[in-house]
């Protein structure tokens, strides 16, 4: 508003100065049509008068003066002719009222658009009010002064503190920007992505440089997602590898969408993440999870074995007493038949004792392991690979799946059928870790004859042979340098305990398919 106040005195001086000049134009103009004989259309020139006027800025100055020499204009014409009103003069008095008032209209329409960009001016120039406009990225595109008072900010200081923040938010973060163009695919990488990749500032950002830096099995997938990009996919969104100069691997997480510059160019603006931390942090985790699963199926059967152990030992002991004490008697000079008898008597009493306790705790542990309850066979195959989903992307594994419709009901135990699952499935994943070629992995839900739901897991891994097909599901048996060989054999106890049952195949094309079918619920059991 001050700014305003000091340009007044200014204004109005010109102001004078020009009115005097546009009332000199009028009385000379008018004065020549009036007065002189000239068969011109000297009127004309009004038009001079309602510019010099329009030119001072005065909207209700140029209405005056526009209106005054339309009258004037016909004071003349009224003037240089007594009563014979040629048609050639009324044609000239038409031709200037017609010239003023196109002049005037186009004068007070360029005042009133004037007057809006000196209010918006104004209200930038405010020195009480800080006005300061940040683009999407949050970058200030315009301060005023405002703004300069009351952040002591000059221009140059806003433009450099809003990329000094852009900066440390991108190192903060790790994560840079990265914008290709297209078609000539010409790139901009932030200070971030340099130190990302471990490039120098010097490097010139291109594609080849991102592949020199990515790790080899990966390069085909980000030659993929480039062309996707050239090709004009709206969205690109892509995770891999970096094997970086000093042998170490960094993980990446790349993601940008199209936009359109306003040259009409196609660009990717993305950004791109360093998660190297969150994915050790995910696999320590997938680690920590695998361990706890191992020591808690040793600890299980250690307490079993322990708890046999404990019961049976007593009974063994007393057979072993008894046998004794029975030879005994057999080998005295005159044989004590009867009481050899009651040992042996004993020495039955005592293993039949032994096998109940075995039975006893055989029972015991099926009354505690088994809740049998209805259950959505997709429902707990979906639940299942949600919990060893982050193994099948930690080792980079195809998923399909393929579920029945409607899904299978089925009466057993939830945890324990995840349990199979999960067995299946973390078999699957290691055979596919340990052969090479396209790692795939098929889970299908369907009706297997009528009253089974079947679930076939079918991999593409270094497949089972001849001589290990008969004895994958014993327990004990395993391929693997630290394998326990209980997995399978639990899964077939697990099965056939709810009425089912489990093998195993080897197709043609490879790898390995395992599958079960269970007696889906004809209402014996309660919802769970
Ligand atoms: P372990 O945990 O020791 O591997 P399992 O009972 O889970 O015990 O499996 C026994 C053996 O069966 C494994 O060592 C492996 O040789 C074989 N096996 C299991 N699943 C697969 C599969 N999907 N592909 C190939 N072989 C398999």
């Amino acid at each position: 508003m001050k700014t305003l106040r000091r340009s007044l005195p200014t204004v109005s001086l010109d102001t004078n100065v020009v009115s005097l000049l546009a009332a000199v134009v009028a009385l000379v103009v008018f004065a020549i049509d009036a007065f002189t004989p000239l068969d011109i259309a000297v009127a004309v020139f009004y038009v001079v008068v309602v510019l010099l006027v329009a030119s001072t800025g005065n909207r209700a100055a140029t209405h005056g003066a526009a209106w005054g020499c339309v009258v004037l204009t016909l004071l003349g014409f009224v003037l240089s002719h007594d009563d014979a009103y040629s048609s050639g003069a009324v044609a000239r008095c038409v031709v200037s009222l017609l010239a003023i008032a196109t002049t005037s209209i186009l004068a007070l329409r360029n005042l009133a658009a004037t007057a809006t960009l000196q209010e918006q001016v104004e209200l930038l120039n405010l020195e009480h009010d800080a006005i300061v406009v940040h683009d999407m990225n949050d970058r200030v595109t315009f301060w005023n002064r405002g703004a300069e008072a009351l952040y002591g900010w000059t221009a140059q200081q806003a433009l450099e503190r809003s990329e000094a923040l852009l900066r440390d938010a991108q190192r903060l973060s790790r994560t840079g920007s990265i914008a290709v163009r297209f078609p000539e695919g010409e790139m901009w990488w932030s200070d971030e992505a340099y130190r990302i990749f471990d490039y120098a500032r010097e490097t010139v950002p291109s594609v080849a440089a991102i592949l020199a830096r990515t790790y080899p099995d990966d390069r085909a997938l980000v030659l993929g997602v480039f062309e996707q990009a050239a090709g004009g996919a709206s969205q690109v969104d892509v995770e891999h590898r970096l094997a970086m100069p000093d042998g170490s691997v960094k993980h990446v997480h790349y993601v940008a969408y199209l936009t359109t510059t306003q040259s009409g160019e196609r660009e990717y603006v993305g950004a791109l993440m360093d998660v190297t931390e969150t994915k050790r942090a995910q696999e320590a985790l997938a680690r920590s999870n695998d361990e706890l699963a191992h020591v808690t199926r040793i600890t299980m059967l250690g307490e079993l074995a322990a708890s046999i152990a404990h019961e049976v030992t007593q009974p063994i002991a007393a057979i072993l007493t008894c046998g004794a004490a029975a030879l005994r008697w057999l080998n005295r000079p005159t044989p004590e038949l009867d009481e050899a008898a009651q040992s042996v008597a004993q020495m039955i009493r005592d293993a039949k004792r032994a096998d109940e306790v075995i039975q006893r705790i055989r029972s015991v542990a099926k009354r505690r392991d088994r809740l049998p309850a209805t259950v959505d066979v997709n429902a707990i195959v979906g639940e299942s690979i949600e919990l060893v989903r982050a193994e099948l992307e930690r080792h980079r594994i195809e998923l399909h799946v393929d579920l029945a419709a409607p899904s299978l009901m089925a009466c057993c135990d939830r945890v324990q059928l995840q349990q199979v699952m999960i067995n299946l499935i973390l078999n699957s994943v290691q055979a596919m870790a340990e052969a090479a070629g396209p790692r795939k992995l098929t889970i299908v839900t369907r009706q297997f004859d009528d009253g089974q739901a079947q679930v076939i897991v079918q991999d593409s891994g270094m497949g089972i042979s001849q001589e290990n097909a008969g004895c994958l599901f014993n327990p004990f048996f395993t391929t693997k340098a630290e394998g326990m060989g209980m997995g399978l054999s639990i899964c077939r106890s697990i099965v056939e305990a709810h009425g089912g049952g489990i093998w195993a195949e080897s197709p043609q094309a490879g790898g390995a398919v395992l599958q079960f079918i269970l007696p889906v619920d004809e209402g014996r059991c309660h919802e769970q």
